[in-house]
């Protein structure tokens, strides 16, 4: 029956955690999956959670209404227009790509006109997939510019003006993944109106809330200015590393509506589209990121988590750029701490790549992509004299 099945590739990630399983060297170091664990809060939100000894009945298609309403204040804000007006549909989802995935299906059945969702070249290796397998065509557009190891500004707004009028376009609202390359507040005004100038549609992709700044009003600049001039975007939020809740898979798709009336309309067909999927997402975790979000001492504790993380990422940016110096490397590592967010493109090619894994015990992605969570002050010097002696 199966023999016309073809064999996939392997997942690109997943195999570099097996080659560093694999390396037998005492000072090897993964800088390939993007995890941060170093969380004390989440324990004991847990541990009340499963004090109250809670029922594990089903919840709701959309998930649990507490979680519900406090994620879409930590993303929206409590100053937000349509979270007050009531006009901001909600649903819990299975972390950020179950909420991209709804989103793509219901940009699919209701978006109206062309079909076609934009996203930045390169984007997180599964932007693609998850809309292609929702029925979109998937274009993109030009983001990172490879000879600054930073934003390619002008060419992202251009190849928005040159979007068919009322596009989709997919931003990632903070902590580009896989770049770190983030545009400024005055950068994101700027493609705020290009998007409006052309009618496009912004969907939000919001993974790294925290991550970046340490300041998680701070991460969310964009998705609100956008909304202030009066975009209506949809978002896409995960709570898997700013909570460090990864395999509990906790997140949320919304959609700003233009009414309590349309997002009522528009909340009857997200549940159209998720009973059929999965009926219902799991509770626990939801339980527990409402509670770090609802209980003001533990809300507290984790901001101060956040940008605890936050503080550690962007020493360690310092302190790897500050090595690379002090070798006497020829090359600018001014990118390294401009960057922003869990990941930094080194801008080392797949050949040097690979040399740092096979010579030096130093496994990350092809693209040049490291996980900053994986430097340690301990680490850092060995692999600043790794990539001195890849790169010079
Ligand atoms: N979007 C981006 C840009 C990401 O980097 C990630 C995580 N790697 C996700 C979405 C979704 O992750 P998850 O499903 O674990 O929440």
């Amino acid at each position: 029956t199966w023999s016309g099945v073809p064999q996939g590739p392997p997942d690109a990630i997943l195999g570099i955690t097996e080659a560093f399983k694999k390396d037998p060297s005492g000072e090897k170091i993964n800088l390939g999956v993007g995890a941060y664990r170093d969380d004390k809060g989440k324990p004991t939100a847990e541990q009340q959670v499963v004090q109250q000894n809670m029922d594990k009945e089903y919840a709701g298609i959309t998930g649990v209404p507490d979680f519900g309403s406090a994620a879409a204040l930590l993303a929206y804000g409590p100053d937000s227009a349509p979270l007050k007006e009531g006009r901001i549909a909600m649903t819990q989802s299975i972390s950020g790509t179950g909420a991209l995935r709804i989103g793509g299906a219901f940009l699919h059945r209701f978006f109206p006109g062309a079909k076609a969702i934009y996203i930045p070249t390169p984007s997180w290796a599964n932007h693609k997939a998850v809309f292609s397998d929702s029925g979109l065509e998937v274009k993109q557009y030009r983001y990172y510019n490879k000879d600054t190891i930073g934003l390619d500004f002008d060419g992202m707004v251009e190849d928005i003006k040159k979007m068919p009028k009322g596009s989709m376009i997919l931003l990632h609202a903070c902590a580009h993944n896989p770049t770190g390359v983030d545009p400024t507040e005055q950068q994101w005004r700027s493609i705020s109106d290009a998007v409006k100038e052309g009618g496009h549609y912004p969907f939000f992709d919001m993974a790294y809330q925290g991550f970046a700044s340490g300041d998680t009003d701070k991460d969310a600049f964009a998705l609100r200015h956008f909304i202030k001039e009066g975009h209506q975007p949809c978002l896409a939020q995960s709570f898997a590393k700013n909570m460090g809740l990864y395999g509990e898979r906790v997140g949320a798709f919304s959609v700003v509506t233009a009414s309590p009336e349309e997002k009522a309309r528009v909340d009857s067909q997200v549940k159209i589209l998720v009973r059929p999927l999965y009926s219902n997402p799991p509770v626990h975790g939801a339980r527990i990121a409402s509670t770090i979000l609802k209980d003001p001492a533990l809300n507290k504790q984790w901001l101060g988590e956040v940008k605890g993380m936050a503080d550690r990422i962007i020493e360690m940016r310092a302190l790897l750029k500050e090595n690379l110096e002090k070798l006497g490397s020829k090359h600018s590592w001014n990118h390294i701490t401009d960057q922003i967010g869990m990941f930094a493109y080194t801008g080392l090619n797949a050949e040097q790549m690979t040399k740092l894994a096979e010579e030096h015990s130093v496994y990350a992605t092809k693209d040049g992509r490291i996980s900053v969570a994986g430097i340690t002050s301990q680490n850092v010097g060995r692999l600043a004299e790794a990539i001195y002696k890849v790169k010079g």
